[in-house]
């Protein structure tokens, strides 16, 4: 963000404003992490601020501070969309494009608030009057930080905002190990435990609190998980059947996709799962290298995300759906060689 624009949300928030801060559907540990530490920040600051989220998210996420004020769109419409009508600013978090909220788009998009983006992901709309959008931050918690540091306010941040944005991070970046994480995200994320995150503890409740149902999906999926050698390409499928019969909860499925990755030579990792409530197929992408799963997912799947981590979903059957993944591969042959 250029000094102007800088300036131009310090003069917004001078006064006090009623304040939505959204983040994608589906939330992950970037979303729900950055959109907690920008509402305490605002709260902090005596806005009339709150989160209100497309829909739930996993357990695991569940432990962070303020989590329990996060409304829900699906379950809490009525008080959802009376804070939309009534706000004056709204904050869209770890996200480009206002379809990537569901449901919300709508009553979204008919606010008249002012818009702040801040979001890492490629390609962004141009919806709002206050874009901060850069593809090379390592997740939206670190571009939070910077936000807060940009305001002149770093000395404001506490340890639930540290713990919030900590946890983004380190989801953001399988824990400190991608490419976008760089040295300024270490000094950071340093600055967060000075403030008062404690790390291993986070650690430990994102990663450590499987149920033994999760393990066993994971140990299914992972003897479902077949290799194309010829493309060094590797995918996973999980049924519906599969999800009810290790009892499913929401983000039992998360980070699986990476194991296909971590085999040895491997530069593209797909993982197929069938939606129990409707019939369609969520895939999740991943790469190594050049290969754009953001291109890919675009272009066929009707989805996007990043370089090499991206997301997208097919109305095909599974076995349709594995069809044309497949036979899509010749066509990416020298890229994946
Ligand atoms: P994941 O596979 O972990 O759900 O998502 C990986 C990345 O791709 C995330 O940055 C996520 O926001 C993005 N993503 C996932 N699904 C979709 C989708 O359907 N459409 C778009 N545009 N992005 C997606
Ligand atoms: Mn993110």
């Amino acid at each position: 963000m250029n000094e102007a624009e800088i300036q131009g949300i310090q003069t917004l928030l001078k006064t006090l404003k009623n304040i939505v801060i959204i983040p994608h559907k589906n939330p992950d540990g970037d979303a729900v992490g950055s959109t907690l530490a920008l509402w305490h920040y605002l709260k902090n600051k005596e806005h009339n601020a709150v989160i209100v989220a497309p829909n739930d998210y996993p357990n695991f996420l569940k432990w962070m501070p303020g989590e329990s004020e996060i409304v829900k769109f699906d379950s809490q419409r009525e008080q959802a969309e009376a804070l939309l009508e009534n706000a004056n600013v709204i904050f869209t978090l770890d996200f480009n494009d206002l379809s990537r909220i569901g449901d919300m788009e709508h009553s979204v998009a008919a606010s008249e608030a002012t818009f702040i983006m801040i979001d890492h992901h490629q390609q962004p709309s141009d919806y709002a009057k206050f874009m901060y959008s850069d593809t090379s931050m390592s997740s939206t918690c670190e571009m939070v930080y910077n936000f807060i540091a940009f305001l002149g306010d770093e000395d404001s941040i506490t340890a639930e905002m540290a713990s919030c944005m900590y946890t983004g991070i380190m989801t953001d970046t399988g824990s400190f190990r991608f490419k976008a994480t760089t040295s300024t995200t270490h000094r950071i994320i340093a600055n967060l435990i000075d403030k008062g995150a404690e790390n291993a503890a986070i650690h430990n409740a994102i990663y450590d609190t499987n149920s033994l149902s999760r393990l066993q999906l994971m140990g299914c999926a992972l003897k479902n998980l077949v290799v194309l050698e010829e493309y060094n390409t590797v995918y996973i499928t999980i049924s519906k059947e599969e999800l009810q019969r290790y009892d499913f909860k929401k983000g039992d499925t998360e980070g699986l996709v990476n194991y296909g990755l971590s085999l040895k030579g491997i530069k593209f990792a797909a993982i197929f799962i069938e939606n129990l409530q409707e019939p369609y197929v969520k895939m999740s992408l991943r790469s190594k290298g050049d290969f754009s799963v953001n291109e890919f997912a675009r272009a066929h799947f009707n989805g996007g995300g990043h370089t090499n981590a991206a997301g997208g979903r097919s109305d095909d059957s599974m076995e349709d759906t594995i069809a044309k993944f497949t036979k899509l591969l010749s066509q990416y042959k020298s890229a994946l060689n």
